[in-house]
């Protein structure tokens, strides 16, 4: 089984971002000179003191915009993202990373705001951040989580989707993509997965990911830039519904 690493050990040489490991954090000159920073925020969350924050580092006429995916970029000069960086780690925020691992992870509202709710969607966000940031990945790898077949985070269009059950359950689909040349909907691979096996076993699929990379990587042609999508079309959905099967069958592998 590959073992999963972790590197969150970047370095802002004043002009790039550089990494070790190779994952591309998210601070990047736009084509008008600016500097974007993506400040991870799992489930699109930010305290009133970490948006003060944000405000004065972009100061009164500067830019915070928000994406869909409930990601804040700063805009702000290159001079002034050393100083940045040192502010956002004051506050407990970190920058996140756009390629080689795991995204600033979606999730809608969920329980405890929306009445549609059936589970927690903003707790589980938190625990999968603290469980995968940093881990390095063959490519990107995007997570959404919704709270009710409403569906507003989309969980067909993300490398792996969960969406809450009734008692505490989640399902799960595998292999979608909402950008890219070939936008793509996930496949459902199991439903009834506990809470608590959760962690486990989205541990388990980025595994899986990272052996069919290894595996098949040169096979699908796509160079450094192959997703969980093109790991199944070598594999099928079975290798990863049985991987799957073997954490639930047995809490204590994972
Ligand atoms: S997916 Fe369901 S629970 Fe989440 S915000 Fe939409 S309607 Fe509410």
């Amino acid at each position: 089984m590959t073992e999963l690493q972790r590197d969150d050990k970047y370095r802002w040489t004043g002009d790039a971002i550089e990494c070790e490991s190779g994952i591309h954090w998210a601070i990047a000159e736009q084509a008008n000179g600016i500097v974007a920073i993506i400040v991870n925020s799992p489930g699109g969350v930010l305290t009133g003191k970490q948006v003060r924050v944000l405000a004065e580092i972009v100061g009164e006429d500067g830019v915070i915009k928000n994406t869909r995916r409930m990601t804040s970029l700063l805009l702000i000069p290159k001079e002034k993202v050393e100083t940045a960086l040192e502010q956002l780690q004051a506050i407990g925020l970190r920058v996140a990373n756009l390629h080689r691992s795991v995204r600033n992870i979606a999730a809608c509202p969920g329980k405890g705001f929306s009445p549609n709710s059936r589970g927690d969607t903003l707790g589980l966000a938190k625990e999968l951040d603290e469980a995968f940031y940093g881990t390095i990945l063959p490519w990107d790898f995007k997570i959404g989580i919704s709270g009710c077949p409403r569906n507003c985070t989309g969980v067909q269009c993300q490398d792996l989707g969960l969406m809450a059950e009734p008692r505490g359950k989640y399902s799960i689909w595998i292999g979608g993509s909402e950008s890219g040349m070939s936008p793509t909907h996930g496949k459902l691979v199991r439903k009834g997965i506990p809470r608590t096996q959760v962690i486990p076993v989205v541990k388990r699929i980025l595994e899986t990911y990272a052996e069919g990379a290894e595996e098949f990587g040169a096979e699908l042609g796509e160079g450094a830039r192959v997703r969980l999508y093109h790991v199944l079309e070598k594999t099928g959905s079975e290798r990863f519904a049985l991987a799957i099967e073997e954490v639930l069958n047995n809490p204590h592998v994972v």
